[in-house]
């Protein structure tokens, strides 16, 4: 099934999609981007994800091309790739220009589009759920790169997922500091305690995760309760149930933490009655 990607005003093959070494996105990871999925055939929620592509810009005083030309160039390359369900990368790079750190050097930021066929996790961690591990990498403090900006430099997460990798489990769990629960290497985490959900504030230092955010105002409308609290590990160890979310993975639940069970080692019943629910929402509301 194809990839095309939009460079430079044109949507090419996958060969022929090369951008500069003197890219800062490249050189610097000096970029901003955001992944969403397609639900029959439609991107899901890309005005939200437009919107953080714009605060993560301004978070790094990077001037984002206009939205429209953004839409545009998602819409185009979703269309010419012609996939059943799509993924969809947006990247906007500070562009190339000397080197050097600072950011006046580069004044002609790159937009690139990737799409390609969707892929979603095995069914089998759905089933049976997945395991995490609290990983001795911390998340960045807020007053560092910030979480909340969702930039290309990802090292922090990719080296907390890949200890959690070595460790047998699916996805890196990141505390701050002191202690505290953040999220995942590219999800956020949501516990279920006394039948109502508890999932760790923005303030914690996370990404402000738009599935998340669908997620607690689904949940809400439930009437299930829903509360941001600073969440530590034993909070998950001995919840009732938890799952992550992600834009590509949507629910997905977690039923081991460390080896040890969470919630009786299966997926539990408001997981998956919320997973369902998610899955019925997106559908509808695909534009
Ligand atoms: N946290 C991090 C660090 C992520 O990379 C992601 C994936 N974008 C998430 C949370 C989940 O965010 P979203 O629901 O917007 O995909």
């Amino acid at each position: 099934m194809p990839t095309r990607v939009y460079l430079d005003g044109t949507v090419v093959p996958p060969e022929e999609a090369r951008v500069s070494v003197f890219d800062r996105g490249f050189l610097y990871g000096d970029s901003v981007f955001e992944v969403l999925r397609t639900f029959g055939g439609r991107p899901f929620a890309l005005g939200d994800h437009l919107d953080r592509l714009g605060r993560s810009a301004a978070g790094l005083r990077l001037p984002p091309p206009p939205r429209p030309g953004i839409e545009a160039a998602v819409r185009g390359t979703l269309a010419a790739a012609g996939n059943a369900e799509s993924y969809v990368r947006v990247l906007v790079t500070r562009g190339a220009g000397p080197i050097g750190l600072d950011p006046a050097l580069s004044d002609r930021p790159t937009l690139i589009v990737i799409v390609r066929e969707l892929e979603l996790p095995d069914p089998r961690l759905y089933r049976d759920g997945a395991e995490l591990a609290l990983v001795s990498v911390l998340r960045n403090h807020p007053r560092a790169l910030d979480p909340a900006i969702k930039s290309g430099n990802y090292l922090n997460n990719i080296l907390a997922l890949d200890e959690a990798r070595r460790r047998g489990a699916y996805e890196a769990l990141l505390r701050d500091a002191d202690g505290f629960i953040t999220e995942g290497s590219s999800s956020n985490l949501f516990v279920v305690t006394g039948g109502g959900l508890l999932t760790p504030p923005l303030r914690a230092g996370i990404l402000d995760g738009i599935t998340r955010r669908h997620l607690m105002d689904l949940a809400r409308a439930r009437a299930m309760a829903v509360e941001e609290r600073a969440l530590r590990p034993p909070d998950l160890q001995g919840a009732e149930e938890a799952f992550i979310t992600s834009s590509i993975r949507s629910v997905l639940p977690v039923t081991r933490v460390d080896g040890a069970a969470v919630g009786g080692g299966r997926p539990g019943p408001i997981t998956l009655e919320l997973a369902r629910a998610y899955d019925e929402h997106a559908r509808e509301t695909a534009a």
